[in-house]
């Protein structure tokens, strides 16, 4: 199988939407009229963001599931994508459950693949996603205002649980670990919480490296600091409602870690002023997604911007740091 064969195989579909698909030099892509485009890229490195056992579809999946949450964290709406592919070899075995995982997803969220490119190399694969959003409605990660609630959506440390029971550092019963290897391998970006938040929330964006330090983005960029409420947040590993987990499986600490900085979990983070609370659970209703109020946006400060603190508002003192690539 060529590299020709290989595109139009596993990558050349039907789009409706664009106005020219793959096949050209160029994808070409009509936007509503007066809308703005929203753009976002992500890389998956084979050893680095996934293991080289893990099922090609789940991977497609979650290829295009950490793009489409970047779109969601801007209340933007998922049009297309294009797809950078380097693989050490055209492998139909690996290109059909890879190509069916990746374009399930998309056509989920209406999102067509547009183009790309294809080279013989380690296995890499890049995305870009492009949607839309009306001009001033992104929402962004520098509105949060002293006061604000902080809310997270869905659950949290599952997937870093899953990958802690891959490392042989976490054992889990078998029950459990399917429900938080999906987690890890097949995210759910939360796209339509994010365009039901546009015009609620003051700031959003999502936790890929850790709840913590994608809190701490927003934080920056607003100028503000925040508190958290350990003991809500950590309720959020839905690992523990598992009913295998009755018996407790793992410490406090670090179920309270994998919480606040698992990574991987692709929610939610979000901030809107106290009068909001009816129309964030208006969004979560119709959303069909979960979110859950953790803290409150503070004046910033000299000390750690994250204030934690337990169900009576001690101070609860714990470092964690953010996922960094290169620290
Ligand atoms: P060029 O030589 O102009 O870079 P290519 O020969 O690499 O174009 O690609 C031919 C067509 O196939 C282009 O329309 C490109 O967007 C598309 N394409 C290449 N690789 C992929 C891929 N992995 N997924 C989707 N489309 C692809
Ligand atoms: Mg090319």
């Amino acid at each position: 199988m060529g590299e020709f064969d290989l595109i139009q195989r596993y990558f050349t579909r039907p789009t409706p939407r664009a106005v020219l698909g793959v096949g050209d030099d160029c994808a070409l892509l009509q936007p509503a009229p007066g809308m703005q485009l929203a753009i976002s890229s992500d890389m998956l490195v084979e050893g680095r963001h996934f293991l080289s056992t893990v099922d090609p579809a789940a991977l497609g999946h979650k290829a295009l599931a950490v793009n489409l949450s970047d779109l969601a964290a801007c209340g933007a709406q998922p049009r297309a994508f294009t797809l950078a592919l380097a693989l050490p070899r055209a492998d139909a075995a690996w290109l059909a459950p890879f190509s069916q995982g990746l374009l399930a997803l998309a056509d989920l969220h209406g999102c067509e693949l547009v183009g790309g490119d294809t080279t013989q190399g380690p296995l890499n694969i890049c995305i870009t996603v492009f949607g839309e959003v009306p001009p001033g409605q992104a929402l962004l990660r520098s509105g949060a205002q002293v006061g604000d609630d902080l809310y997270v959506s869905g659950t949290l440390g599952d997937a870093r649980l899953a990958l802690e029971v891959f490392r042989g550092t976490q054992s889990l019963p078998e029950a459990a670990f399917v429900q938080a290897r999906a987690r890890l391998e097949r995210p759910t970006p939360r796209v339509a919480l994010g365009l039901a938040l546009r015009g609620v929330a003051t700031a959003a964006a999502d936790v890929s490296d850790g709840l913590l330090g994608d809190l701490g983005h927003i934080l920056r960029a607003s100028h503000v600091a925040a508190v958290v409420d350990t003991s809500v947040a950590m309720q959020l590993i839905a690992t523990c409602a598992h009913p295998s987990y009755a018996n407790g499986l793992f410490d406090a600490e670090k179920q309270l870690a994998y919480v606040l900085a698992g990574g991987d979990d692709y929610e939610l983070v979000f901030t809107a002023p106290p009068m909001a609370r009816a129309a964030v659970q208006a969004a979560s209703a119709a959303a069909h997604t979960p979110v859950t109020r953790i803290g409150q946006i503070e004046a910033p400060r000299t000390t750690a911007a994250v204030r934690l603190v337990d169900a009576d508002g001690a101070p609860v003192q714990r470092q964690f740091a953010g996922f960094d690539h290169f620290a």
